[in-house]
Parts: structure tokens; C-alpha cells; sequence
């Protein structure tokens, strides 16, 4: 192999699943990656990729360390991701696992977490060679080249790459910048999945919906498919909204994929036998002319999938006319964030609709039994003990008018997102923010990848209401369980884990 691509685990990379009570450990693997793994492989390389959590979910004993010495042929590139910020410890551990094991390896990191800090991480971890800021197709390409050597690139000529200059001088990146076009996403295969060790107990965890999901002989498969990248709107508690695209990626707004060609990868998925297929954006947002598309040409075609969108606000009448019309609703699922059943705590937040419209809204998908599932938001700004009522109350409400088998809740904490908007303006959110570097996320989730005996729900979570101490969030988390736990619908507990 020239290339080999590992997804980190949240945890460490002998972390024992079977032995100790984990918290989650972020098993999927960012979008983007799949386009830029089968980019490599059309340019004559050999790229393998292997999901740690899936491998230690799967074999327990499995060692990453015995895996790599025992591969015939040693890669020269390693890939490692760091989109989201969970992976901080585990990516690390990943790194330095593969530079002990191959000292020779070239390791590299990427995604937005790493957009944010890749000169810290550079700084502070000998084991990583280079990160990427930003779109990483055009950088990988040529840094393939430079590495595994079927190509003439110079390093210093590589766009969007952070380097160490030389011993004592901190690393910087290079002048060059790349971003990647509509038509460069429209080229690239984001759906074969062929590289990847246990890609079909992979397909099985990433379906969403009521059915049992089995990772062994697995009956229902879904896959995650970029439609888009970016995003137009910038909710504080994210940092993968339009102003944090922008500054580390040079993206204004969506890049959108062209309906045919989703339509045509999503013709591969049905082929394969994918029940479901996961879409990177809500398409519900982007131009009405867009999904109109989509969907007459998904019927024209005669392809009927299940469908798993989240929508970033509410979609129009038209659209869920649109969508159920086309997709087998036994394998769809959409997912409507709430956040608080206060509008004025949720449209802070970044969702703009009044609970009048969110319940008229639910009517219509109730129509076409449409599966939902609903997200509320504990700890965010504003949210208050006064403000939790009126959530509690929503929440009653959609329980008393969905159909208990299409409906599941969950209630969960947010940690900070680097590059959220709450983390760069914390003053005008009210917040007090205790994560600002790299170190401390990679702290943060060195320190939470096991569950503790006690746990204080809104704890390590790098930010506090300035009024609201933690103590407040887990008494409101202990009345969201008693609620849950009333409930006939699958309504989740507060999450004890992180
Ligand atoms: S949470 Fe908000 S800002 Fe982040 S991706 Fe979703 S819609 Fe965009």
C-alpha cells in the first residue's frame, strides 16, 4: 500500500470497548474523505483505510500498532483526520502510534479542527508532519506526489499546507491557498467504499432510524453522501457555520453539487443495496429549483431510497410534499433541532421559526408518517430553568401529536466548538469560556473518553452561562430523565457521557 487513511477514535487506540464503559466513540468518518481517498486511488495509488473505532468495536484485542507492522508493504503517507474537535486525543494517540511504529511514515492531519489549530498542533506534536487548513483535495494530490513519489511538487508549493520550517522556527502555512469548486466536487467519487476494512459494518452504523442496527451480517445499510459543502447560516453553538468556513476554508456561503450528479451517486447506493442514504446538507435549504431536480429526476429514474436529512431550519410544504413523494419512508428519517421550546432562546441560538410553525409544520410530515427525531439543546446560551419549562412543554406537545413508533428525543449537552461563534464573541452570548487552544481540547477528551462513576451533567464542557452555574444544568437534566423516562416514545435521558 502507498497510502493509508485511519478515522481516530475518540479515545485511545488501544482502547478496550468490552472492558470499560465508554463514552461514544465517534465512529464516523468526515464526508469529504471519501472523494479525496478515491481521488488518490484514480491517480495510481494504493490507499487502505481503516476506521479504528469500527475495527475495536468489531475485535476488541485489535492492535494498531501489530496491524501496521504486519502489513507487507509499509505506507509512506499516512492520513489522519481532525475535523471534529472530539478526535483531538484520539488523533493524536493515532499519530504517535504510527510515527513509533514507522518512523519513516510521513503523517498528516486535516479537517476543521485542525483548519483552526494546525500551527499548535505542528508546535506541540512531534509526530505529525504536516496539516492541512481548509479543502484538502488539491493539497493531498500533490503532496501524494511529493511523498510516495510519482510526481515533482515541492513542499513549499503546496497549497493550504501548515509545515514546520525548520528546527526552532514555528510552523507556518504556505502562501498558496486552494478551495474546492462545485465542479471539482461534481468529479470525484464520494461513494465507493471499497477501500475501507469493514466497510459494510461501517454502512450498518451509519443508518439511522428504528431499525436494530447489527455491525455483523448487517441487514440495513446507509452511507453518507457530500452533496454540498459549507454552510449559510452560523448558529453560535457551531463552528462549521458560514463565518468559520470562510476563514479557514475561503468559502462564502454553500458550494453546492449539482442535482444530477447526487442523483447519480445516489443511483449507486439503491443499486448496491443501500436501504438509506445520508445527505451532508440540507437540501431543503438550498434553491427550490435544486431539489425539484433531485427528487423528479429520482422518480424519473425510478430510484427509491431511504432518505436522512437534518434540517437546518423548517423545510416549506412543497419540499416535504417533494420528499416523500420520492423516498421509501420506511428507511427515511429527518432530524428538526428545536433546540428550546423558548423562541427566543432558539432564534439566539440560530433557528428561526416560532413554535406555532415548527407544530404546523410536524402536521404535515404526520401525514406521511414520516419518522422524526427531535433534538433539544440543555446547556445552551440562554437556556434557563424558566426557559427549560417551555421546552418540557414542547416536548409534551410533540409527544401528545406524533406517533409514538415515528418519534424519538433526545435532550443532550453541547460542548464548545472551537470556532463557534460562542467561542470567539463569548461576551455577547454571556458566556465564560474555559477551552480557547488546542491543548485544552485534547485535554478535554483525553479526560472524558470513559464514563465516570459520577457524573455532573454540563461538566468539562468549556463554557458557562455566566448566571447559570453546572449545578443548575444537571438538576434540568434530572427533569428531562423523569420526563423521558414517562414518556411512550423512544425519549432519551440527558446523556451522562461526553
Ligand atoms: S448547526 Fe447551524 S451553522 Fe452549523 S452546520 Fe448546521 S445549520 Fe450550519
Amino acid at each position: 500500500m502507498d497510502i493509508l487513511y485511519i478515522h481516530p477514535a475518540k479515545q485511545e487506540v488501544e482502547a478496550r470497548y468490552d472492558k470499560f464503559r465508554s463514552c461514544p466513540p465517534y465512529p464516523f468518518i468526515p464526508v469529504g474523505v471519501v472523494g479525496f481517498v478515491n481521488m488518490l486511488r484514480a491517480e495510481g495509488y494504493q490507499v487502505r483505510g481503516l476506521n479504528l473505532p469500527v475495527e475495536l468495536l468489531q475485535r476488541p484485542t485489535f492492535s494498531l500498532r501489530q496491524w501496521l507492522k504486519s502489513q507487507r508493504i509499509l505506507p509512506k503517507l499516512v492520513l489522519i483526520d481532525l475535523h471534529w474537535y472530539e478526535h483531538s486525543f484520539g488523533a493524536m494517540s493515532v499519530a504517535q502510534t504510527v510515527k513509533e511504529t514507522l518512523p519513516d511514515t510521513t503523517v498528516v492531519v486535516g479537517g476543521l479542527t485542525t483548519s483552526y489549530f494546525g500551527e499548535e498542533i505542528l508546535a506541540d506534536f512531534d509526530y505529525v508532519d504536516y496539516a492541512i487548513r481548509g479543502d484538502a483535495e488539491e493539497p493531498l494530490r500533490q503532496l501524494a506526489a511529493q511523498v510516495v513519489g510519482k510526481g515533482s511538487s515541492q513542499v513549499n508549493d503546496i497549497p493550504n499546507l501548515i509545515q514546520r520550517p525548520g528546527s526552532g522556527q514555528r510552523p507556518e502555512q504556505n502562501l498558496g491557498f486552494y478551495f474546492a469548486d462545485a465542479a471539482t466536487l461534481d468529479s470525484l467519487d464520494f461513494v465507493s467504499m471499497d477501500w475501507l476494512s469493514n466497510q459494510r459494518a461501517y454502512a450498518a452504523l451509519q443508518y439511522s432510524g428504528a431499525g436494530l442496527m447489527t455491525l455483523r451480517k448487517p441487514k440495513l445499510l446507509s452511507h453518507w453522501l457530500t452533496v454540498g459543502r459549507g454552510c449559510v447560516f452560523d448558529c453560535i453553538y457551531c463552528g462549521g457555520g458560514k463565518e468559520s468556513h470562510s476563514e479557514l476554508a475561503g468559502r462564502n456561503g454553500y458550494v453546492l453539487r449539482s442535482p444530477e450528479g447526487v442523483v447519480e451517486d445516489v443511483a449507486r447506493l439503491a443499486k448496491e443495496g443501500f436501504q438509506q442514504v445520508n445527505l451532508s446538507l440540507d437540501i431543503a435549504t438550498y434553491p427550490a429549483k435544486w431539489w425539484r431536480a433531485f427528487f423528479a429526476q429520482l422518480r424519473n429514474d425510478g430510484i427509491r431510497i431511504g432518505i436522512y436529512n437534518e434540517f437546518f431550519q423548517l423545510p416549506s410544504n412543497d419540499f416535504i410534499d417533494e420528499l416523500c413523494k420520492t423516498a421509501d419512508l420506511a428507511h427515511t428519517e429527518v432530524a428538526i433541532s428545536p433546540l428550546s421550546g423558548d423562541e427566543e432562546v432558539r432564534r439566539k441560538n440560530g433557528k428561526f421559526y416560532t413554535n406555532e410553525r415548527f407544530l404546523r409544520m410536524l402536521e404535515t410530515l404526520k401525514k406521511y408518517e414520516v419518522p422524526i427525531f427531535i433534538y433539544f439543546s440543555l446547556n445552551l446560551p440562554g437556556e434557563t430553568p424558566q426557559t427549560f419549562k417551555k421546552t418540557l412543554y414542547l416536548a409534551d406537545q410533540i409527544g401528545k401529536t406524533y406517533p409514538h413508533h415515528l418519534l424519538r428525543m433526545l435532550n443532550p449537552c453541547h460542548t464548545l466548538d472551537p470556532m463557534s461563534p460562542m467561542s470567539r464573541q463569548p461576551d455577547s452570548f454571556g458566556m465564560n469560556v474555559q477551552f480557547t487552544t488546542f491543548r485544552d481540547y485534547y485535554d478535554y477528551c483525553k479526560g472524558t473518553g470513559w464514563e465516570p462513576r459520577r457524573v455532573v451533567r454540563g461538566q468539562h464542557r468549556g463554557f458557562e452561562m455566566a448566571s447559570r452555574p453546572t449545578r443548575i444544568v444537571e438538576q434540568m437534566a434530572q427533569i428531562w430523565d423523569v420526563f423521558a423516562q414517562a414518556q411512550q416514545f423512544r425519549c432519551f435521558p440527558v446523556p451522562r457521557g461526553w
